[in-house]
């Protein structure tokens, strides 16, 4: 996806979300940081439907710069993160089946397995439910991604960032599996989780690890 523009990248990204089955239809949404604002995917347009032309590029206000069609109905999550997280230059957020199977229970991941610490920490945190486009959905999605690259959002999903559209994708990817082999090992018990200097060791060695997030 390197030599493509930004744009294309979303388009790209939508689609490749889609072929990976973490999302259906028009749910989820993806964007970059650009000069000055942001570049977001347009509300309610299917991958398929998508190309360069359709995405939305809009301020840290969130005055839309540029189209014809309505920004992402999330454009104030993305455009927040933005706003507090210099390491986040890609956002994906989508409506997997297992992040969201979890995040109906409300439920945080805990560290039940090492992969856990990919998302930055000792846990991936649910955020409470607020309603979907709401200024409190995106204060509850920032508080829930303190210190961390990914969060659940409850009875609705999940928000992943990266340094690179690719990076962001490849942690939805991760995220959506932590889930479901938690989803699975909940089902024959309650998982045995790591203690905090289990998961500090794994946090340490995560720092020469994966590269491809481009972490600093
Ligand atoms: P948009 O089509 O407006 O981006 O909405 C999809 C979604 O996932 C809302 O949470
Ligand atoms: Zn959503």
């Amino acid at each position: 996806m390197t030599s493509s523009t930004p744009a294309e990248q979303l388009c790209l990204g939508m689609r490749r979300l889609q072929s990976l089955g973490l999302n259906r239809g028009s749910s989820g949404n993806m964007s970059t940081r650009s000069d000055g604002g942001l570049l977001i995917t347009p509300s309610g347009v299917k991958p398929e439907a998508l190309d360069d032309r359709s995405i939305v590029a809009m301020n840290m206000d969130g005055v839309v710069q540029n189209s014809r069609l309505q920004p992402s109905s999330e454009w104030r999550f993305h455009r927040d993160i933005y706003a507090t997280r210099s390491d986040a230059l890609a956002i994906v957020h989508v409506h997997s089946p297992y992040a969201t199977a979890l995040a109906c229970q409300r439920l945080d991941l805990p560290p039940f397995h090492y992969m856990i610490a990919v998302a930055g920490g000792y846990d991936i945190r649910c955020a409470p439910y607020a309603t979907f486009g709401s200024q409190a959905l995106s204060d509850a999605a920032l508080t829930a991604l303190e210190q961390r690259y990914a969060c659940l959002l409850a009875n609705h999903g999940m928000i992943a960032l990266g340094a690179s559209p690719t990076a962001a994708i490849d942690l939805a990817v991760e995220v959506e599996e932590l889930a479901r082999q938690y989803i699975l090992s909940r089902e024959i018990g309650e998982p045995m989780l790591l203690n905090h200097d289990e998961m500090d060791a794994v946090i340490e060695k995560f720092k020469n690890y994966g590269s491809h997030y481009g972490r600093q």
